[in-house]
């Protein structure tokens, strides 16, 4: 079938089915809604794309994405340093955020353990988790990562030292949506699932 579309909109699709959850039929729909923005408007998604690396830093205490080299959940002197939850990525601690009601700080592990899949131990923050425990002075430690086999296996994992330092540990209560997922989970549901923590 002779290609039809501009050789263009044929590229700028391709790069978009690269993204998750987008198929040929939207991918198209896409390029040609990009088309018929304004040049500016273009130009500004263009921008705020090609500079997203270079603005977006890792924070050196938590792991989360940040501004700068510490999020602003860290630099929070009115937050509770004692108490820490573990979280897979910055979009749960979005979530958990939306809440409102959640002072503590976090560590996101950035992944959840998955040997099918080549996570192991080294990709993810476990040994900079390992040495916060040490270091600082936590009195809780909040698992929040979903109820899923990944999720099972990185308690575990977690589990299986954090217990030689005597820190208590508790876990979101389940109930969470299907998957488990905490990003996913209303503001309401993830309450409920704070309160409800149980001890591990
Ligand atoms: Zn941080």
């Amino acid at each position: 079938m002779p290609a039809v579309l501009p050789k263009a909109v044929r590229e700028l699709t391709q790069e978009l089915t690269s993204l998750p959850g987008i198929g040929t039929k939207t991918a198209q729909r896409l390029a040609l809604h990009i088309l018929r923005q304004q040049r500016s408007a273009t130009a500004r998604l263009a921008e705020t794309i090609a500079t997203l690396h270079e603005r977006v830093q890792t924070c050196s205490v938590c792991f989360s994405l940040a501004d700068d080299t510490i999020c602003s959940i860290c630099k929070d002197s009115s937050r509770t340093k004692s108490t820490l939850c573990i979280v897979e990525d910055a979009l749960d601690v979005e979530a958990i955020e939306r809440t409102g009601s959640y002072t503590g700080v976090y560590h996101v592990l950035g992944g959840l353990l998955s040997p099918i899949n080549g996570v192991g131990t080294d990709q993810l923050t476990l040994h900079e988790l390992t040495s916060r425990a040490e270091k600082e002075s936590i009195t809780e430690v909040i698992i929040a990562l979903e109820h899923s086999m990944e999720g099972e296996a990185t308690t575990r994992h977690i589990m299986s030292y954090i217990q030689n330092l005597h820190i208590p540990v508790t876990r979101l209560a389940r109930g969470l949506p299907t998957g488990g997922d905490i990003e996913f989970a209303d503001a309401l549901t993830l309450n409920a699932a704070f309160s409800g923590r149980t001890r591990v």
